[in-house]
């Protein structure tokens, strides 16, 4: 399975300091909670906090993973580190680098950014580390965090960016009404090969493919995206909240269902197959799952909490089937390490965040 919208950076902030405050609207849990996480990653917590969600990738049957990553104060290297943890899981990444203009050139935060405004520091060193790790022949794209955080030249170099390189841009588009204008600042750029995420309060069709996230939209109560009456092909990503796809399939279901309830498996599991062809090295990847028909949607998505019990990951270079997963555990890499690993550099990073 492929998770078609990712924040690796996120694996590690399960149990991460309270906000200062309870925040009371959509930029304001950025602002108290993701933002000030992301600030606090330095390139060992970035590359533990990716092999821990790959990880939990590979373990729940997805070999694919399309990243969006940001590390405002670990930002060159950030996109190797999380392809080396991921290579060593066995797991693919197609990672960006959310470049944005919210950290002001004198390191101030702004929660709002005038499209009038010109391209901060930190939004080149974003647009230079996609340009960087893309040049070294690495599966990429580049990433936009939102058009809301962005000024115009940033959408507009971001967007020349990944046509110079044949690659689509990475962006949250309209995930809450605060970025109801995306729609209006993106429409310029926009293309087939663009990855739409959200898109809940989209005004307007754009070209791209969007990534639904069901559970992540439901978390923050930002509505419903309603998939099914957009145009365009649609995938399912989990939004940093683990990669269970076949849990976020199920999720995406009952969401459906109590939207339309003429609805059948059917259309979910198209989202799911709409991924794999956006990701075709996934195409001959193999899961075997301790349950019979998990591959028949009609009972994939009544059928709660079914296993994986071995994975094989298709190796481009011999042109074989190699094991990376079997009887339920990771075998390139010791599950029980990476996870005290992992909680050792998120008691730091807390311990980071606390301090800032
Ligand atoms: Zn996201």
């Amino acid at each position: 399975m492929v998770n078609a919208h990712h924040h690796l950076y996120s694996s590690l902030a399960r149990g991460m300091p309270a906000p200062l405050r309870r925040p009371n609207s959509f930029p304001d849990m950025l602002e108290l909670v993701w933002w000030r996480l992301d600030a606090a990653h330095t390139l060992e917590s970035i590359y533990w906090s990716a092999k821990l969600g790959a990880l939990e990738a590979v373990l729940s049957g997805t070999t694919c993973i399309i990243d969006h990553h940001e590390s405002p104060n670990a930002i060159e290297g950030s996109l190797d580190a999380i392809a080396r943890a991921c290579s060593e899981v066995g797991v693919r990444v197609r990672t960006c680098y959310g470049i944005t203009d919210r950290w002001a050139d004198d390191g101030s935060l702004q929660a709002k950014v005038s499209p009038l405004s010109a391209m901060t520091k930190g939004a080149t060193r974003g647009l230079e580390e996609c340009d960087r790790h893309l040049r070294a022949g690495n599966d990429a794209m580049v990433g936009l965090h939102a058009a809301f955080t962005c000024s115009d030249e940033t959408i507009r170099a971001a967007a020349e960016l990944a046509a110079t390189h044949n690659v689509g841009v990475h962006v949250h588009v309209a995930e809450a009404m605060d970025d109801v204008a995306a729609g209006a600042r993106l429409a310029p750029y926009a293309a087939a090969d663009w990855l739409l995420v959200h898109t809940v309060h989209l005004d307007r069709d754009l070209p791209g493919v969007i990534a639904h996230n069901p559970r992540s939209n439901m978390n923050n109560g930002v509505g419903y995206a309603k998939p099914t009456q957009r145009n365009n092909t649609v995938v399912l990503g989990s939004d940093g909240i683990g990669s269970d796809m076949m849990e976020e399939l199920r999720l995406a279901y009952v969401r459906l269902r109590e939207f339309d309830n003429s609805s059948s498996p059917n259309v979910v599991q198209g989202w799911m197959d709409n991924a794999r062809s956006m990701y075709p090295a996934s195409l001959s990847d193999r899961v075997t799952w301790r349950y019979p028909d998990a591959t028949n949607p009609w009972h994939a998505v009544f059928t709660t909490g079914m296993r994986v019990e071995r994975v094989d990951v298709h190796d481009e270079t011999t042109d074989s089937l190699r094991t990376v997963v079997d009887n339920g555990t990771t075998v390139l890499v010791d599950e029980d390490e990476i996870r005290h690993k992992a909680a050792t550099a998120a008691r730091q990073l807390h311990q980071r965040m606390e301090n800032s």
